[in-house]
């Protein structure tokens, strides 16, 4: 029997009761968590995740949208938080702006002296090349990171759990299963990690996905025998959902990166 602590029950809670994926459910929880957080005093004036901030300049796409929405719901501090990471960003942009605006005129000044017109192309596309991968900057978006370590931990302790525990492998063979791509990462893990059981953890697993993915199959034809006009008798069952079904199953849940 694994040990009972926040991460497991949290898995237990997921697998028992879960509409989708439990680990897409576990990262939506996770993120919806993370935005707040992010916006606290405590992260904001940490110099560590201000710099790693700085060093993505700012978040990804999605993650700037996500922590402004949260920023702007009730019992927030009105975008304190947000802008105090944005000034950070912002400044960093106006000075690499500034800096590519005179290496360009620096440039355009030696056109018809010292370099000839294919030469100063060369260089203006090396400055703006230069400029881009600066905007980019060096860091990942520090919310996925974070949500990708957290992911990679409890994907971790999912396969501990089929291997420690037969109780969890009976709960486990009656789930949704996992996505895609959580199906993967699962059998990295077990392929890659310590596992005493395995070949019962790969069969398992292999086992499910199929039994899953015969479901799928089998709601997709129901639901697209509906629209056949001799069918006059229309089902109303599961296969109702199976187009939101099938894109968590294939691509993990919305915002997922691995
Ligand atoms: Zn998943
Ligand atoms: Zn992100």
């Amino acid at each position: 029997m694994v040990k009972k602590d926040i991460t497991t029950l949290d898995i237990l809670d997921a697998f028992e009761n879960g509409k989708i994926c439990p680990l897409c459910q576990l990262w939506i929880k996770s993120e919806e968590r993370l935005m707040p957080y992010l916006l606290t005093n405590e992260v904001n004036m940490d110099p560590d995740f201000r710099a790693k901030v700085i060093g993505a300049r700012g978040f990804c796409n999605r993650h700037i949208h996500l922590l402004y929405n949260t920023a702007y719901t009730p019992g927030s501090q009105d975008g304190l938080g947000y802008a105090l990471y944005m000034q950070d960003v912002i400044k960093l942009m106006l000075d690499k702006i500034q800096e590519t605006k005179s290496d360009i005129e620096r440039t355009t000044s030696k056109v018809s002296g010292v370099l000839n017109k294919k030469e100063v192309m060369k260089i203006f596309k090396q400055t703006v090349g230069k400029l881009e991968a600066n905007f980019k900057g060096t860091d990942s978006c520090p919310a996925c990171e974070y949500l990708k370590q957290l992911d990679s931990l409890r994907t971790g302790t999912v396969v501990r759990m089929l291997d420690e525990d037969s109780e969890f492998r009976k709960i486990f063979s009656n789930s949704k299963g996992l996505c895609i791509p959580h199906f993967i990462s699962a059998i990295k893990i077990v392929l890659e990690t310590k596992v005493k059981n395995q070949e019962i953890i790969m069969s398992l697993l292999f086992d499910v996905e199929a039994k899953n993915i015969e479901k799928i199959q089998i709601l997709l034809a129901k639901f697209i025998k509906r629209f056949d006009w001799a069918y006059t008798q229309k089902s109303y069952g599961e296969e109702i959902e199976v187009n939101n079904i099938v894109k968590d199953f294939l691509k993990g849940v919305e915002g997922l990166r691995m």
